[in-house]
């Protein structure tokens, strides 16, 4: 979807992901709020969740956001697993993405 920051940056030659597969892309956040801070989108755009309306799809992201944060020395201190959809959430890319952070106590 050309108007959507993530399509356009995974789409991008120059792009550089932490992990991609068939189904989803991890990179870095651009915006750090953590020593490790990435997020997972599937690679196709889906605004919600409930528009993805695919369970394995959602597995996948879960997945890639868990394994990503098991960074050797962080991985002992757990994770923290963010996804903002809709209105109330307010998000910024309406692009379906779960924030992965790790490597320090959450505030
Ligand atoms: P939110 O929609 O509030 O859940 O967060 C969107 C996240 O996307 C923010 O943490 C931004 O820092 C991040 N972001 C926006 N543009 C880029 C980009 N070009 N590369 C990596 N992260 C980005
Ligand atoms: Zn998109």
């Amino acid at each position: 979807m050309a108007c959507c920051i993530f399509c356009r940056l995974i789409a991008d030659p120059e792009f550089k992901a932490l992990y991609r597969d068939d189904d989803v892309v991890a990179f870095a956040d651009l915006n750090p709020q953590a020593p490790v801070h990435f997020l997972v989108v599937p690679r196709n755009h889906v605004e919600t969740i409930a528009e993805l309306d695919d369970e394995y799809l959602l597995g996948r992201i879960l997945a890639a956001a868990h394994t990503g944060a098991r960074d050797p020395g962080i991985s002992e201190g757990g994770e923290r697993l963010v996804c903002n959809q809709g209105p109330h959430a307010g998000p910024t890319s309406h692009h379906v993405h779960l924030h992965a952070r790790a490597g320090r106590q959450r505030a």
